[in-house]
């Protein structure tokens, strides 16, 4: 459990990761808070030849709001845990970071480094989809903004292109927006069997409008249940309408089976799970 060899180049601004980028292509890997980047290189299931520490760019730990909530790449997971900005325009981020890993973990990690990983049962990526997030990549062309939604292609696979995610825009939560989070897995801190991110908005009559359920640990990259997202559209809750959202749910996923739980179960899980984020949404209406 030792990493091949390899350069390392601390970088002191985003021009000299570009260059580097340029310069040694998929042969280089970049750091943040390495909590995912060092254990693949002590297994060697990453082997590159440069690695580029990201942690001295100074521009890159804001948190901010103008419109929407601005969060920089290198912002510290537990950060966003504890961030009173963060509760008050995007309560479900601040939700769901909790679940990943323990709190050392969270205190290295960063949100950036989180979401370019790109891990299927990752909580943040769902959540990012969930919110209708946007990704701030940066490269040799400038700034480019992708949603989150195109941002996840498959396992630890992204957009980006020789490029850095310098920030993440996050629609802020309007009084009438209702998120929740909920995942099961075997242990608190392990990666998610299966995980769940509901955001919907009520209308004055507590109906539903525009909601989105984004699963993690069920596919290759976090997935929409666009069909229980349209059952919900214009609707109050109710009995018969929660148990249609959770057979729409178990019978959009497809997962897979591991040694930790087969697909039935996570499939079940699935429907389970999104149904009680829905009905926490919903707090007050029949579920
Ligand atoms: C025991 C353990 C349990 C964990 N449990 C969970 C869990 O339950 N849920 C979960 O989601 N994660 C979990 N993790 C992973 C953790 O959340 C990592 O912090 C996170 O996945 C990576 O963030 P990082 O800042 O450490 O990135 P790094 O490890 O430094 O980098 C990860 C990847 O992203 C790339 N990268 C990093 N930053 C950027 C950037 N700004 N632009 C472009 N590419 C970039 C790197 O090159 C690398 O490929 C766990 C880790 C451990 C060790």
């Amino acid at each position: 459990v030792k990493p091949g060899k390899f350069a390392y180049l601390r970088a002191n601004c985003a021009e000299e990761v570009l260059g580097a980028m340029h310069q040694f292509g998929d042969d280089l890997a970049v750091l943040a808070g390495g909590q995912s980047l060092v254990p693949l290189l002590n297994m060697r299931m990453a082997q590159p030849s440069v690695i580029v520490d990201v942690n001295g760019l100074p521009d890159l730990g804001f948190i901010s709001v103008d419109g929407s909530l601005s969060v920089g790449a290198l912002v510290r997971q537990k950060r966003l845990e504890n961030d009173p900005v963060v509760a008050a325009t995007a309560p479900l981020v601040a939700e769901a970071v909790r679940h990943v890993g323990h709190p050392a973990i969270r205190s290295r990690g960063t949100l950036g480094g989180n979401l370019a990983h790109a891990d299927p049962a990752s909580e943040l990526p769902s959540a990012m989809v969930a919110l209708g997030a946007e990704m701030v990549a940066l490269g040799a062309d400038g700034e480019r903004t992708i949603p989150a939604g195109e941002f996840f292609v498959t396992h630890y696979t992204t957009a980006l292109h020789q490029e850095l995610l310098v920030g993440i825009r996050i629609p802020v939560a309007e009084e009438s927006t209702r998120s929740a989070f909920i995942e099961v897995a075997r242990r608190r801190g392990d990666f998610a069997l299966v995980g769940v991110a509901v955001v919907l908005r009520l209308d004055g009559s507590n109906k539903c409008r525009d909601a989105r359920i984004v699963l993690s640990g069920v596919s290759s990259a976090p997935h929409r249940a666009t069909e229980a997202e349209a059952l919900l559209e214009g609707e109050a809750m109710s009995e018969t309408l929660a148990a249609e959202i959770q057979n729409a749910v178990e019978r959009s996923v497809e997962p897979g089976s591991d040694l930790h739980a087969s697909a039935r179960y996570r499939t079940r899980v699935s429907g389970v799970i999104a149904r009680r984020a829905v009905a926490r949404c919903t707090r007050g209406q029949a579920a």
